[in-house]
């Protein structure tokens, strides 16, 4: 273990959620964000309510910031929840896991002016966990109910605020999910030390009372067809997400010990909510005492090596194949994770996986930066004779994900599709070439963020309202 983890296993064990035995990866949560009443009072009277909020422009949901903030120096925490529900559907959960240095922190005029930001996040975060405890956040009540029914498959951030939204306006609701459990990534893919799994699980409960249907463990295209789910619903809207992982098809790669980022997530989330994990409890999925390498630049890389860390690996290094000024991921977390002795490898690619059986190590060629390339990043180039060995236990795979074959998995080979295989939708009514049937969230934009799946899911629900009132006029006017 290097100086850095032991220093940052030794914090962690000072907070007060110090990890228990026997529950070790529930206890073990992010360390950089206690936040009290005082403090939120404090960054909130920092905003100087400029007029010109470039912060709420950078939100998504473009939060009414400079009011709540102002609610919030106030000590008026009741209406400074209620206005940030009035834009977004799940504040604390944005609050805990945007990347807010990329949106409405990255925009505060206080930060542009070198004082450092108003810590929106936290004190969004802040406001509404105070809601919940006050019992101020409450299940929707209908006064009638309306005949209409929506199909939403998918219980991510899309597919749940879509169902809000459809609720409140008295529809019946149903969700269809292939998972156990609700809440999409937000519940496997995020790790529990960013995002409590308690929080996802207090917010679903809550849809639950609210009279939204969940039809958990049901995968639509195997268990039921979308065709049916058509005939049986006024409107359906997809709402998958993205989850094919992207390869990297290299000499060795079907060597043991080499999972895809999901796979590693998924077991230490459920491991996190009390679940039996055969791979994890064998130790296939587990990183402790071992030597891992995660390869990728994005956040999802970020999260598999802060969990590698916190399930008290040996060594955790990080290959990306541009340098820190270019990798896609959020500065804070690469931040973070190099604070917490992840070692990152910059400006170096796996070029072959070695080993007999299980992978033992991996050949890397060192890279340079060239012109910028499509994205705006410069383009990494292989410097030749370069390359390097590093020895390993496990290997990651986080390059991303693309979406699934949808036409084919809901055998409906009409439904188009971008050359992606991201849905297309038109962009005003986000519905899809099939009428009736919409789509929202990654499955639309491609893996993104949970605050434009919120906002995605908040619009196609404004769509599907107008959509269904236009057909109980039609059925009206042909009575
Ligand atoms: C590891 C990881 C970490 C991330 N961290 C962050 C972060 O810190 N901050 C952030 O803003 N974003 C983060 N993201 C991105 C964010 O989670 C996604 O952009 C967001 O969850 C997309 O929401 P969605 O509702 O479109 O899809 P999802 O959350 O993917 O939900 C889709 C749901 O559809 C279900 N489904 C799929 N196919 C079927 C089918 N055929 N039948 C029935 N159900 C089906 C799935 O089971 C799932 O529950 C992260 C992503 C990953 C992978
Ligand atoms: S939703 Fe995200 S971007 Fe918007 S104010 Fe909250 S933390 Fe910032």
């Amino acid at each position: 273990m290097t100086e850095k983890m032991l220093k940052f296993t030794k914090l962690n064990q000072q907070t007060p959620n110090k990890r228990e035995a026997g529950n070790r990866i529930e206890d073990f949560r992010e360390i950089y964000d206690e936040f009290i009443h005082g403090k939120a009072k404090e960054q909130s009277s920092r905003c100087s309510q400029c007029g010109v909020p470039f912060c709420q422009i950078h939100c998504p949901l473009h939060n009414n910031i400079p009011d709540w903030l102002k609610l919030t120096a106030e000590g008026r925490l009741q209406e400074a929840n209620e206005l940030a529900h009035s834009t977004n559907n799940m504040p604390e959960i944005c609050g805990r896991i945007c990347p807010q240095d990329r949106l409405c922190e990255g925009n505060c005029v206080i930060e542009q002016s070198g004082h450092g930001t108003v810590t929106i996040g936290s004190v969004e975060k802040f406001i509404t966990d105070t809601a919940w405890e006050k019992g101020w956040i409450k299940p929707i009540v209908i006064d009638k109910e309306n005949n209409q029914s929506i199909g939403i498959i998918g219980a991510g951030p899309a597919g749940l605020s879509c169902a809000e939204e459809l609720r409140k306006l008295g529809y019946k609701v149903t969700i269809y999910d292939r998972y156990d459990r609700a809440g999409g990534l937000l519940i496997y893919g995020i790790p529990n030390f960013k995002l409590e799994k308690s929080v996802i699980e207090r917010r679903t409960n809550l849809l639950k009372k609210s009279g939204i249907k969940f039809q958990q463990n049901i995968d639509v295209g195997k268990d039921i067809t979308l065709k049916e789910l058509k005939k049986k619903h006024d409107a359906v809207l997809i709402a998958t997400g993205v989850y094919k992982p992207k390869e990297v098809n290299l000499p060795g790669h079907n060597l043991k010990n080499i999972f895809p980022a999901m796979d590693f997530l998924t077991a230490s989330n459920r491991k996190g909510l009390g679940d039996y994990v055969k791979d994890f409890d064998n130790g296939k999925l587990n990183a402790e005492n071992k030597n891992i390498v995660v390869i990728g630049g994005g956040d999802t890389a970020m999260d598999c090596v802060r969990t590698a860390i916190r399930q008290n690996a040996k060594s955790v290094k990080c290959l990306y194949r541009r340098d820190k000024e270019n990798m896609p991921g959020s500065l804070r977390e690469v931040n973070n994770a190099e604070e917490e002795g992840v070692e990152f490898i910059w400006l170096s690619n796996p070029k072959k996986f070695i080993g007999a059986e299980k992978i033992s190590s991996l050949i890397v060629e060192k890279m340079k930066l060239e012109a910028s390339d499509s994205s705006g990043r410069k383009k990494p180039i292989p410097i030749k004779n370069s390359d390097y060995e590093i020895k390993t236990d496990i290997v990651i795979k986080a390059l991303g994900f693309d979406p699934e074959n949808l036409p084919k998995l809901f055998n409906d080979p009409h439904l188009n599709v971008s050359d992606q295989g991201t849905i297309k939708i038109n962009l005003k009514s986000m519905e899809t070439n099939i009428s009736g049937i919409f789509a929202a969230g990654d499955i639309v934009r491609g893996a993104s963020l949970v605050v434009w799946a919120i906002r995605d899911g908040r619009d196609v629900a404004t769509s599907i309202h107008k959509y269904l009132q236009n057909k109980q006029a039609s059925k009206i006017k042909a009575a």
